[in-house]
């Protein structure tokens, strides 16, 4: 396996070149599907930064090409608009996989590309993304020999019987449920990504990653963090789902970069879960959005979802001795960084800020 990596090792830098700043190695060429994103595009910023050549593959579903095109004119920098529902012919040493129809507002509205019909007219679909897209980048890390990293998600755990989450839980997932197209998909794809590994010997790695917020997230996704923040500053109420004692704990998305990115350097397969062990309800979370935008926010009931997990926090103990990471930034401090980006947008100043 070595040997094939070797084979497609990129020889970007011609002999006697100096090596672009901080890399101690060879520079290596990356995929980062579903890059035009939110996380992606943190992603992106921090492989750029460190010198290597980034491809972004992208339907621009949810994604925007803004977050990434300061990175235009960088020879070492390449966008490409393609679905990963149809195949993909390059030649990559790693293959970070994000494209995925990601939240609620979007997979509700197309289930069944979220998980598998091929046929089904309206493109953007969860599950078929994650089964038939998931499937052509292994596919494509087969042929070519690169590691691959899957971005599944805490919500495998489903509404979890076991709290805080280990890594070893196998979940409590509705198969049937208006989540079930997310929640499955992603539970597929980490069979994919296994069976890959174990019958045709990929170099896979998957992160399970908990709720997670940040600058450049979707400001009308529904998530309750973009919720909140962007009806705080438009002095609209946040709206809370249910009685707001459902619980989740939130990673700011630059810890996160840095996990998925030692992951992908790492020895270890995972799964690793990837969170911020910091639990909140969604009352408190509403309380700390007061305390940043406004505190005279007001709060409003709403009837909560189908499905919705009660809880969720995440046990990193596996991914602090194997990776030696942990989160380093706490709701307070993250949330004010995300809050300038979303009043920029929102109020028209284009100004776009990094993590
Ligand atoms: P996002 O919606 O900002 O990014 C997803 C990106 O994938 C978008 O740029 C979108 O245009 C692209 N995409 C969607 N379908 C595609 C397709 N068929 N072909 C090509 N590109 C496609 O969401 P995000 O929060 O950045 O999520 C990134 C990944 O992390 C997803 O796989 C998501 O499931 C996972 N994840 C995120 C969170 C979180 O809290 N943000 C939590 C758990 C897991
Ligand atoms: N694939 C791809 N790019 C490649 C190689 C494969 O998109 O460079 C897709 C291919 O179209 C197929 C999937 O990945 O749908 C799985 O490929 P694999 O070779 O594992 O299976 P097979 O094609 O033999 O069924
Ligand atoms: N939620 C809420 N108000 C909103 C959006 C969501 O109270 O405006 C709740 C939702 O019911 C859930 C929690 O916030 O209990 C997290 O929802 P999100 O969609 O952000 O993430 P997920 O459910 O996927 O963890």
């Amino acid at each position: 396996r070595m040997a094939i990596a070797r084979k497609h090792q990129p020889s970007v830098i011609s002999p006697g070149a100096k090596l672009p700043l901080g890399l101690q190695r060879k520079p290596l060429r990356v995929v980062v599907t579903g890059g035009a994103g939110f996380v992606g595009s943190h992603l992106v910023d921090k492989l750029m930064a460190r010198g290597d050549s980034v491809i972004v593959v992208d339907n621009f579903f949810t994604g925007r090409k803004e977050n990434v095109m300061h990175h235009f004119g960088n020879p070492r920098f390449e966008l490409i608009r393609h679905d990963v529902v149809e195949p993909l012919l390059l030649e990559v040493d790693q293959i970070y996989h994000l494209a995925c129809p990601a939240s609620p507002v979007h997979y509700k509205f197309n289930p069944v590309k979220t998980i598998i019909s091929l046929s089904c007219p309206c493109a953007h679909s969860s599950l078929i993304t994650n089964v038939v897209g998931t499937l052509n980048m292994l596919g494509l890390a087969k042929r070519i020999g690169a590691r691959f990293l899957l971005t599944s998600t805490s919500e495998v755990y489903g509404d979890p019987l076991q709290h805080p989450q280990k890594e070893e839980y196998w979940g409590n997932v509705n198969p049937i449920g208006v989540r079930s197209c997310y929640d499955e998909g992603k539970r597929t794809a980490e069979t994919l990504t296994m069976d890959y590994h174990r019958g045709a010997d990929v170099q896979v790695r998957i992160a399970r990653i908990f709720n997670t917020y940040g600058p450049r997230m979707c400001i009308d996704d529904g998530r309750v963090v973009s919720n909140f923040v962007a009806q705080a500053l438009r002095k609209e109420p946040m709206t809370v789902y249910g009685d707001g004692k459902q619980t989740r704990s939130f990673q700011y998305v630059s810890d996160l970069v840095d996990g998925l990115m030692r992951l992908m350097e790492g020895e270890h397969i995972g799964p690793f879960n990837l969170g911020n062990p910091g639990e909140f309800t969604m009352l408190e979370l509403a309380e700390v959005v007061k305390e940043v935008i406004d505190p005279l926010a007001k709060i409003e009931f709403r009837e909560n979802t189908a499905d919705d997990p009660h809880k969720r926090k995440p046990d990193i103990s596996k991914a602090k001795e194997l990776l030696g990471w942990e989160p380093k930034v706490s709701l307070k401090e993250g949330l004010p960084r995300m809050v300038e980006d979303f009043r920029g947008r929102i109020f028209g100043d284009r100004k776009e800020k990094s993590a």
